[in-house]
């Protein structure tokens, strides 16, 4: 087997290619490029795919002036690239011929755009076209030793900054919401992050009530509680955490017992995690400790998502949810309490499925003193 975790799991995807019986994958810039190709990019207006067929070798069609980036990233050998006045359809026609794929069920990456898809069909008036979803999200559900390291580190980035944060103490009174933000997304980098893995969330006051506030010009008062939802990239893997906490001065009435009622749901839900658990169990125990509490009504969303390459994937903890959870897979345990007008609590920490429970990917302090 290979060293390269891209090609072990490009070797799986077409072990299931086969047990479908399906020609082979076509892929699009997409998180799916990057987990079986190696290679990061930004969907374009040119046509760029990585062919994998069901047996035999990988191969990229990419523009030439993307050729070396792409040769340097990947592990696939065959990288054919295609000049800007030429017709890049000729190239996948081959590729596509060396692949073997001339008829039988090619599986679309989700994301592809409608005018690459419509391209394929042309080039391949006989085959039949669908969605890889079923053959990638089952793979991609359960992380492997590449992808855990990348997201330790990234849960890593994401504490120190949060540590940060709590340090800032009063001097936090008197920033603007999008301050504070600003300030999130300087300490993500100076701790080793990549950007942020998604706009943090800052919110203060009654914006906390609102779960999906993003951050605003209002000024954070002493007494406030502010959620902190925010993390960032390690080799394009995210980190996700959420704490509540005040500043300076006392909380509103009723705000601290709330608060309590959320770290004891959070911790229910944790310790409910282990393999052959289904999720919606995951997500009954958090909600069966606020409702216990009072705060059932006020606990307005599921309890978490699953994150990969995509900040929000399988599994999703949520009622109804049968899914039995399997070592590997990496979700979020998330419950919050939102009273509108008033303030809103939310203590998140990302976790891995082990063989006999879970391992968390956050460990900072979860109470609302800084
Ligand atoms: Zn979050
Ligand atoms: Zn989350």
């Amino acid at each position: 087997m290979s060293d390269s975790p891209f090609e072990r799991r490009t070797r799986a995807a077409q072990a299931r290619l086969r047990e479908r019986d399906a020609a082979a994958l076509a892929l699009f810039p997409s998180p799916n490029t990057y987990y079986l190709g190696g290679v990061h990019e930004e969907p374009g207006e040119r046509h760029f795919f990585l062919f994998v067929p069901a047996s035999g070798d990988p191969v990229f069609v990419v523009p030439e002036l993307y050729g070396a980036q792409v040769r340097d990233a990947t592990w696939v050998d065959d990288v054919r690239t295609w000049v800007d006045d030429a017709d890049p359809l000729a190239v996948v026609d081959d590729a596509l011929a060396d692949c073997g794929v001339e008829d039988g069920t090619v599986l679309l990456d989700p994301t592809m755009h409608a005018r690459f898809t419509l391209d394929l069909r042309d080039v391949r008036p006989d085959c039949e076209f669908a969605l890889a979803d079923a053959v990638l999200s089952e793979l991609r559900v359960r992380k492997d030793d590449a992808e855990l390291d990348a997201l330790r580190r990234a849960g890593r980035a994401a504490d120190a900054a949060m540590r940060d944060v709590r340090d800032l103490g009063a001097d936090a009174v008197g920033m603007t919401e999008s301050e504070l933000a600003r300030y999130v997304e300087e300490r993500l980098v100076a701790h080793g992050g990549t950007g942020t893995s998604f706009e943090p969330i800052v919110a203060s006051g009654p914006n906390a009530a609102n779960p999906h506030h993003g951050h605003g010009e209002r000024e954070i008062g002493a007494g406030d509680p502010v959620t902190l939802d925010f993390g960032t990239h390690v080799n394009h893997y995210p980190s996700d955490q959420t704490r509540t906490v005040v500043f300076a001065g006392d909380p509103p009435e009723g705000y601290a017992e709330a608060h309590e009622a959320v770290v004891d749901a959070h911790h229910a839900a944790v310790d409910a995690v282990e393999p052959g658990v289904p999720a919606e169990d995951v997500d009954a125990a958090a909600r069966d400790v606020l409702e216990a509490a009072g705060y059932g009504e006020a606990f307005v969303h599921r309890t978490g998502h699953g994150v990969g390459l995509d900040v929000h994937e399988e599994p999703y903890i949520v009622a109804g949810n049968d899914r039995v959870l399997e070592e590997g897979m990496v979700f979020s345990v998330e419950p919050g309490v939102y009273l509108e007008g008033r303030w809103g609590v939310r203590v998140e920490d990302l976790v891995v499925v082990t063989a006999d429970g879970c391992e968390r990917l956050n460990d900072t302090p979860r109470g609302w003193r800084v």
